[in-house]
């Protein structure tokens, strides 16, 4: 949207255009509700590089053709796409007004779909997204972990996080590392002892470089290297939620929106779907609470004003 200045009045605006905003897009259109979806082009499912676990898709799809096909989708039945982020957010009326680029927009209702961003390695940008697209580096095993059945691969962390994402790539390999990016490790006896007792490698770090080669990628300490076909980094991740805190709507301890069984955030007429709510951070649950959204959306608002045609 290059226009500045409020324009009028919208039943729904979506922040976000990964997966669940572009689900809901979809569903708000369908339901003849107006809609926009704004997106700064950030989303974490255009970087996969095929995802092999969404269903329908044999052969797997790459997160760009996904989403592609979503844009498409949501445009064929009325949805606008903005491509530009929204800033603020603020109640206004019995309604909303977002802030985008010097513009602003008012709508009856907001489905936040922002997502969250994880926290990267100390790498390059073009190396780490080179890496990335080369499944070298990796950011989830219940979605990739099949692909490294029986691999050499490193995990970068430490504490309960990293422990848990060691463990669970267990499951597809026995030779794994855990490596702490920072020279020392953060684990309880406990864990510590079920990474021996399952035969993990637990190396001290620290981490001075993250090279990429042919076909591995080399992690280097001050005396040694250590090769693996993949690094899952499990140093965590930011939720994008800021916009719902500014409205006073409820997070949880790690920042995601809290919502209800329908979606719906604390804040009456915010919703939240994906990742920046709770959820298996995948792109199928994002997809399933965004309808959720959308169809709650839909009806809340019949219930303020009839949408009978
Ligand atoms: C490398 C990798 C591989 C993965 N592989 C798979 C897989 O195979 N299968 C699977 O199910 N899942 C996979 N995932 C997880 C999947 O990508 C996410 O669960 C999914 O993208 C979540 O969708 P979402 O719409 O909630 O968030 P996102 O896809 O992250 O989209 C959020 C969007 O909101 C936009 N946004 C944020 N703030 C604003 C703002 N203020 N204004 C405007 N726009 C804003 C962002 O730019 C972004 O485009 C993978 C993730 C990674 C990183």
């Amino acid at each position: 949207m290059n226009s500045s200045g409020t324009i009028a009045v919208v039943d729904c605006i979506v922040v976000g255009g990964g997966p669940a905003g572009l689900t809901a897009a979809i569903y708000l259109a369908r339901y003849h509700l107006s809609v926009v979806a704004f997106d700064d082009d950030t989303s974490r499912a255009a970087t996969i590089p095929v995802s092999h676990n969404h269903a329908g898709f044999p052969d797997g799809i790459s997160g760009i053709d996904l989403l592609a096909r979503m844009r498409s989708q949501a445009q064929n039945y009325g949805a606008t796409i903005a491509r530009n982020k929204i800033t603020g957010l603020r109640k206004r009326d019995g309604g909303f007004v977002a802030t985008f680029d010097g513009g602003s927009i008012r709508a009856r209702a907001v489905l936040l779909a922002t997502g969250v961003a994880n926290r990267r390695p100390a790498m390059q940008d073009a190396s780490h997204n080179d890496a990335v697209a080369r499944g070298l580096l990796r950011y989830c095993p219940i979605c990739d972990g099949f692909e490294i059945t029986d691999k050499r691969v490193g995990v970068i962390g430490t504490g309960s996080n990293a422990f848990r994402e060691a463990l669970f790539l267990r499951s597809y390999t026995s030779d794994l590392t855990l490596v702490s990016a920072e020279g020392a490790h953060a684990l309880s006896d406990d864990e510590s002892a079920q990474l021996s007792e399952h035969g993990i490698v637990v190396d001290p770090g620290p981490i001075t470089s993250i090279e990429l080669e042919e076909d591995q990628i080399t992690i280097t300490m001050p005396s040694r290297s250590l090769h693996f076909s993949s690094v899952y980094p499990a140093l965590g991740s930011d939720i994008r939620s800021e916009l719902a805190a500014a409205i006073g709507a409820r997070l949880t301890s790690d920042g995601c929106v809290v919502v209800d069984s329908h979606q719906r955030a604390t804040v009456p007429g915010l919703y939240a779907a994906g990742d920046v709510a709770i959820g298996l951070d995948q792109i199928s649950h994002a997809m399933g609470q965004a309808s959720v959204a959308a169809t709650t959306i839909r009806n809340d608002l019949c219930e303020l004003t009839m949408l009978i045609r």
